[in-house]
């Protein structure tokens, strides 16, 4: 028996035998996405209560041994990928909504519960868990947490950190730490809960979140526009959002090519505007009457259309076309078209970023003259999403590839991920978005927390 057999002999008295699969059950499980999911660890840990964890990781911890904390896998960033050396962590047995408060609106769960069915409770009580990503039906809120998950909505309710009253995470010693706060308003003390969002499980494994829940929105308005020029497009944004009183929730903006590619055969997707334009826009109102919100929805398109700020528009007059135009938006499987290809999240300065694409292209076009770049994102929250295809699918190409996209964002001082990570996929790039002096302060709380580096290891640094 080698060390890491001994260690899951062990675990496997701790945890019984639904608490811990190996070999044969493993491989009858998802890996989708190209996450390497845990067809390559030789355990996958599923404790059914934090106390168990607690226990699992304290074993864990005595013997050295690695763990990578999983949760619906749909990550974009090789962040949960194990090896013959690491234990998958999977939290799918903790996935009861454990309360929901419509009085001070919130909604205790476990870390394993999916955000489609958090999203689907809160509905039931007339509430709104707000963040939503297309992965809604397989990620999970513990996912939602450690990664700090952004999505469509992030310019009205921001990214998964603003809906996250508390937690309780166990850490790598199997030291529980409850944090389950329920108040908006906290300040005593150091932001304990922070530590764990967005810290891609290297500091801890949340086992329970409270969440922060919003009035269900009565009315939905949707828009989609043209616009003439990059400059302009920066103006509607401050405009519209003035025009609408606080109600815009999404500003997702399209270049012509991605425009052109979800809307030609063989995607299905009809176009709303047929004007000829460099920049399109998906714009959302959420209100709270949907007569008095569309009037006042289309006396601001019809103001921005007579200052030239829109070209064209679009206005959705039904359920259909609504989801019509946001199935457009999220049809990023076109892609696929280019292959191979290379997806990027980043985020910049709005007045960087016509010229930041420019660069992109030019750069990419030099060296590869038929290159595609498909660039579209959540324009309001400063976050571009660039699908690029060279024609060249190897690692040195993949690597050229992304010298230009993060070399080009360095001197603008951008960061190379808005909302999907750094994983294994983005850590030689870290240096990029992040000083010495940032990441040396990185690696000393995950050595406070972490001494013996065994929760996810190799990721983000
Ligand atoms: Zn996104």
């Amino acid at each position: 028996m080698n060390a890491v057999e001994s260690v899951i002999a062990e675990l496997s008295g701790q945890l019984g035998p639904k608490g811990l699969l190996t070999d044969v059950e493993i491989a009858t499980r998802p890996a989708w996405m190209g996450n390497g999911g845990e067809d390559s660890a030789p355990a996958v840990l599923r404790p059914a209560s934090t106390e168990e964890l607690s226990a699992a990781l304290r074993i864990c911890h005595a013997h050295g041994q690695a763990v990578v904390p999983q949760g619906g896998l749909t990550g974009l960033v090789r962040a949960t990928v194990t090896n013959g050396e690491t234990l998958a962590l999977s939290l799918e047995r903790m996935n009861a909504i454990e309360s929901i408060d419509p009085v001070n609106r919130t909604m205790t769960v476990e870390a394993g519960v999916p955000l489609q069915v958090v999203q689907e409770k809160a509905e039931e009580h007339g509430l709104m868990f707000p963040l939503d990503l297309g992965a809604r039906g397989s990620a999970t809120i513990g996912g939602n947490v450690s990664t700090n998950a952004g999505g469509n909505r992030v310019i009205r309710y921001g990214m998964m950190r603003e809906n996250v009253l508390g937690l309780e995470a166990v850490l790598a010693d199997g030291t529980v730490v409850s944090s389950l706060h329920p108040m908006i308003k906290n300040n005593t003390g150091y932001d304990l809960k922070q530590l764990f969002i967005g810290s891609e499980g290297t500091l801890g494994v949340v086992t329970r979140v409270v969440l922060r829940l919003r009035q269900l929105p009565r009315s939905q308005n949707i828009a989609f526009v043209a616009v003439p020029d990059f400059q302009t497009l920066t103006s509607l944004l401050s405009r519209i959002d003035a025009a609408l009183g606080g109600t815009l929730s999404a500003f997702e903006v399209m270049w012509k090519d991605y425009y052109e590619l979800v809307t030609t055969a063989p995607a299905k997707n009809r176009k709303p505007v047929t004007t000829d334009a460099p920049y399109y826009v998906l714009i959302e109102s959420l209100g709270s009457d949907q007569a008095a919100d569309e009037a006042r929805f289309e006396t601001a398109l019809t103001e921005m259309f007579e200052a030239g700020v829109i070209s064209d528009a679009a206005v959705a007059k039904s359920q259909a076309e609504r989801d019509a135009i946001w199935a457009m938006r999220d049809d990023v499987a076109q892609n696929a078209r280019n292959a191979p290809i290379q997806a990027f999240d980043v985020s910049l300065k709005l007045d960087d970023m016509e010229a930041y694409v420019n660069e992109v292209n030019e750069r990419l076009q030099s060296r590869w003259p038929k290159a595609t770049n498909m660039v579209f994102g959540h324009l309001g929250d400063g976050n571009l999403h660039l699908i690029t295809g060279v024609g060249d699918g190897s690692p040195e190409a993949r690597h050229a590839v992304e010298e230009i996209i993060y070399g080009c964002l360095r001197p603008r001082g951008g960061s190379i991920s808005a909302e999907h990570g750094i994983g294994t996929e983005k850590l030689p790039w870290l240096p990029v978005s992040r000083s010495e002096n940032e990441i040396a302060l990185m690696r000393t709380l995950k050595q406070a927390l972490d001494p013996k580096g065994i929760l996810n290891p190799g990721k983000i640094f």
